[in-house]
């Protein structure tokens, strides 16, 4: 077994399975193309393996949001620098704010106060607020608190490099127009959604980071979130 200098890894982010649907009500497919069996006998037994087509909206379980979602030729998934993706966490706990419930800038700003730290750019902004434990039920993005733009607004005079959070979408439900993802798209700030497990970083130092695809002219992306720490 190696030496791993990285003390501890959490993954943070949800598992997928087939059949899942987004918050949009689009569908999940993992169609097989090849089994083991299939290509055991095509070869006479000289090989087998297996393989699926993955079938994924961008937009579905832990994943981010690029500016090109919501601002046409604004910077797409496979542009955002790798160092916007692997900073230093900023866990700010919101986990107060109930169902229904908005967090605003006042919310913001005592979070703020009770993490030590100054909100600025250089690191992910995390925002908890201990919804990852609806994940999955029906309705789920009814479950939860909304961030309003003044809010996301608060977060781009500050500008913040990233910001992440459990959040199962940031905007108030019924809100169709979205406004705080616009606030923050359009002044070029990345978001990282539907997270958790954030409940393990409280109190710690830590280095956030996140994989994505990179292919051009995504709007969003799937990918691992993790924190590091050394
Ligand atoms: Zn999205």
């Amino acid at each position: 077994m190696f030496q791993n200098p990285i003390k501890e890894v959490i993954d943070l982010s949800h598992e997928v399975s087939e059949n899942m649907e987004n918050i949009s009500g689009w569908t999940t497919a993992f169609p097989m193309m090849d089994t083991i069996a299939k290509t055991r006998q095509l070869s006479g037994g000289k090989v087998g393996y297996a393989a699926r087509m993955i079938l994924i909206s961008e937009h579905t379980g832990t994943h981010i949001d690029a500016p090109r979602h919501f601002v046409e030729d604004g910077m797409d998934v496979a542009s955002i620098p790798v160092e916007q993706l692997c900073l230093p966490g900023h866990l700010l706990d919101l986990t107060h704010r109930k169902v229904g419930e908005a967090i605003t800038v006042e919310d913001f700003e005592e979070a703020e106060k009770a993490s030590g730290k100054p909100v600025g750019p250089g690191s992910a902004l995390i925002c908890w607020t201990g919804v990852d434990k609806v994940w999955g039920q029906k309705n789920m993005n009814r479950i939860r608190p909304h961030i309003p733009a003044e809010s996301a607004q608060w977060m781009v005079e500050k500008n913040v490099t990233l910001f992440a959070t459990d959040l199962i979408g940031m905007d108030h439900p019924d809100e169709w127009h979205d406004p705080t993802h616009l606030a923050w798209l359009e002044n070029n700030i990345c978001m990282v959604q539907q997270l958790c497990h954030l409940d393990k970083l409280v109190q710690k130092d830590f280095l956030f980071a996140r994989s994505r695809s990179r292919g051009n002219r995504l709007s969003g992306a799937r990918g691992r979130a993790g924190r590091l720490s050394g």
